[in-house]
């Protein structure tokens, strides 16, 4: 997805209901949204509330959607910014982002941060490029577990991170007290592709004979994001041919577009690793 411009204190708009399958990852962070609006219900038992979880998935499975589904849920506002943002960075700046945005989440606690790419900025310190500059990114790792730890369990402020590579991050980042949950969002099932195909289709005009168990049949693999992204594709592909619905065509062809941007992008991960 396109990477956020730290976002300062919006609410949310987006709802479970705009969430299709991830049945057990909504059950979970539907835990966390208790957190944020029933606190009492565990402090007066003694309990911490945790304050760090870390939504894990492959690109485009929903985290932000996810993120963004527990402020508008839970009615509280949302702060975010990338880890990506930091990578280009002045020395200094990422670290006082970093305390910026924590200051201005607590101060209007309940609240939710969200870090998306955030092991961008937190992959582990032994696996450095030595070639690269990696001040930038350490000194905002460094603030960024500092502000972990200096705020207690129970402030109302509950930090959300994301990632699809957990097998990079720093091990500082995921002990005790910082981002020690973590949520796993697959790939959808056909099942579950059906449900985001409903969803997406939602705000199209299509035709009756539009099914959308034959194009979740011949979507495998594909995202949340790349469905989204193919119905998208679909209405504007109608839309040129001038047809008053999107039809079962258009669809498809949307498919082979989406499929040639999936090919695209793996070739080019694979030629980065
Ligand atoms: P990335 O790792 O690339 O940042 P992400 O996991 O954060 O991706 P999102 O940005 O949340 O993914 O998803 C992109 C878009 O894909 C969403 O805005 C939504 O339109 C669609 N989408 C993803 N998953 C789902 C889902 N489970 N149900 C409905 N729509 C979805």
């Amino acid at each position: 997805s396109t990477p956020l411009l730290t976002e300062k204190g919006a609410k949310s708009s987006v709802t479970f209901n705009d969430i299709a399958g991830l049945k057990e990852a909504k059950t979970e962070v539907m835990e966390v949204v208790d957190f944020l609006k029933n606190p009492e219900t565990y402090t007066k038992l003694g309990a911490k509330i945790p304050k760090g979880v870390m939504l894990v998935g492959p690109p485009g499975t929903g985290k932000t959607l996810m993120a963004r589904a527990v402020a508008g849920e839970a009615q509280v506002p949302f702060f975010s910014m990338s880890g990506s943002e930091f990578v280009e960075m002045f020395v200094g700046v990422g670290a006082s982002r970093v305390r910026d945005l924590f200051k201005k989440a607590k101060e209007k606690a309940p609240s939710i941060i969200f870090i998306d790419e955030i092991d961008a900025v937190g992959r582990s310190r032994g696996k450095i490029n030595a070639f690269q500059a990696n001040d930038e990114r350490e000194s905002t790792l460094n603030q960024l577990l500092t502000e972990l730890d200096g705020f207690g369990p129970n402030t109302g402020v509950i930090v959300l991170a994301a990632t699809n590579r957990p097998d990079i991050l720093d091990k500082a980042l995921l002990r005790p007290g910082r981002f020690d949950r973590h949520i796993y969002l697959e790939l959808p099932t056909k099942e579950e592709r059906i449900e985001i195909f409903k969803v997406h289709v939602r705000p199209l005009k299509y035709a009756k004979t539009v099914d959308l168990g034959t194009l979740a049949a011949l979507s495998p693999g594909f995202s949340g994001a790349d469905i989204a992204n193919m119905c998208n594709e679909a209405a504007l592909i109608a839309a040129r041919k001038k047809k008053k619905e999107v039809e079962q065509s258009d669809f498809m062809e949307a498919r082979d577009r989406v499929v040639g941007g999936i090919e695209r992008k793996s070739k080019i991960i694979s030629q980065e690793e």
